[in-house]
């Protein structure tokens, strides 16, 4: 296989996984009584590019189905990053009722909604009917499509370039990222910005973040390699912010290639932190399997020593990283017998692979466990915080990644 962006034969391996389900493949009860597909898992790095990428496998486009479960607006911290974010890009670019927003994988409208409010025009595209759906009761013109090159030429034709281009949590999640890079540049007017969050790969290797780590994620992106990508289309980028969001993101602010706007010092520092941390080099690349392998082994240890004891252990957010986490260590209900989630499209399903049953959160307060694993540990504090009254009767917090720790 040749690397996704700069074509270089790809000659080394970040981690394997071995098989997976999709993570967002979420089970009915009908479900489980049908096979269930497995894909590999396996995650190379490009010595060129440094580009750390899924390896392809066949029938890739399975896995993006139409019902997809993950509705941004269930996490209020999520919901109040967007609307920070959003009063800030219309204060620093002095947005009006003149310019306009696209947002690239608008989910159902989490973000767009704080735009539309201030009387700023903007756009969603999302290919996830059910989510855009919600949007669209929101106000918010939703085109239902997946974005590239193509797409970003027709918007441009349309005369529907934008003055701020929003990605979040989707330029990692694109196949073809070079495709995509040109899109922006297509739909981007003179003089515009562009804003994309994704995990930061220094923050994924220094935090062995490895169950961040599923197939519809196809890259993970160093400043380095972001700012190179960017630069072969024609862009660049001319600020970063460092974000606590899902473990550690980065947020890229970019521009055409020949705007006027100075880079800051923080792309430099930032430039020079991962070139500090080797990530040029191939040896944390190669160094990270045996990491994530301790993680997963003392989770087994604790999930077998909790279970000898007597001490019920349940676990919280049926989030995608917990699907990757439970199917590589192979939990199946028998050492955690189900997992609670507050949103209700989830409920009543079952975790892909480990098929363990996912119900409401209110069932915790019925029953206290000894122990909640806190799957999704990005949200750790907020699942804490709303479930005191847990804490109160004994039940303790835990998180495996990047150890076991209770909190
Ligand atoms: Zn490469």
């Amino acid at each position: 296989m040749k690397c996704r962006h700069c074509g270089t034969p790809l000659a080394h391996t970040f981690l394997d996984l071995g098989f997976a389900p999709p993570s967002n493949a979420y089970l009915t009860e009908a479900d489980l009584s049908k096979p269930e597909k497995y894909y590999p898992l396996k995650i190379r790095v490009c010595d060129q590019c440094w580009l750390v990428q899924t390896e392809d496998y066949a029938q890739a486009d399975e896995l993006f189905i139409p019902d997809y479960a993950y509705f941004s607006s269930t996490s209020t911290s999520w919901l109040a990053h967007a609307s920070r974010y959003a009063e800030r890009m219309i204060e620093i670019l002095g947005l009006t009722a003149n310019n306009h927003v696209i947002e690239i994988a608008s989910n159902d409208g989490y973000l767009l909604k704080n735009f539309v409010a201030a009387g700023i025009p903007c756009l969603g595209i999302e290919p996830t009917a059910s989510t855009a759906a919600v949007a669209e009761q929101l106000g918010i013109p939703v085109l239902r499509e997946f974005f590239g090159e193509a797409l970003g030429k027709r918007l441009a034709a349309a005369g529907k370039q934008a003055d701020l281009i929003v990605g979040n949590n989707v330029y990692a999640h694109v196949p073809d990222i070079n495709d995509f890079t040109l899109g922006l540049k297509a739909a981007l007017k003179p003089g515009g910005t562009i804003t994309l969050e994704f995990p930061h790969l220094l923050q994924l290797i220094e935090h062995t973040q490895f169950d961040t780590v599923y197939h519809e994620h196809f890259s993970y992106l160093s400043l380095h390699t972001v700012n190179r990508i960017f630069q072969t289309a024609g862009l660049r980028i001319w600020d970063i912010q460092e974000l606590s969001t899902h473990g550690g993101s980065l947020r890229i602010y970019g521009c055409h290639h020949d705007n006027e706007r100075r880079a800051t010092n923080g792309v430099t520092a930032l430039l020079r932190r991962e070139a500090d941390a080797g990530l040029q080099t191939i040896a944390p690349y190669i160094d990270f399997q045996k990491r994530a392998d301790k993680i997963k082994n003392d989770l087994l240890d604790f999930l077998i020593q909790q279970n000898r004891a007597g001490v019920k252990v349940a676990a919280y957010g049926a989030a995608a990283k917990g699907n990757t986490l439970l199917n590589y260590a192979g939990v199946k209900p028998d050492l955690l017998p189900f997992v609670c989630d507050a949103a209700m499209a989830k409920q009543g399903k079952f975790m892909p692979g480990s098929h363990i049953p996912i119900l409401t959160p209110e069932i915790l307060a019925a029953k206290p466990p000894g122990f909640v694993l806190i799957l999704p540990w990005n949200i750790k504090d907020e699942v804490k915080q709303q479930n005191e009254c847990l804490i109160q009767v004994g039940t303790k917090f835990v998180t495996a990644v990047p150890e076991i720790r209770i909190l």
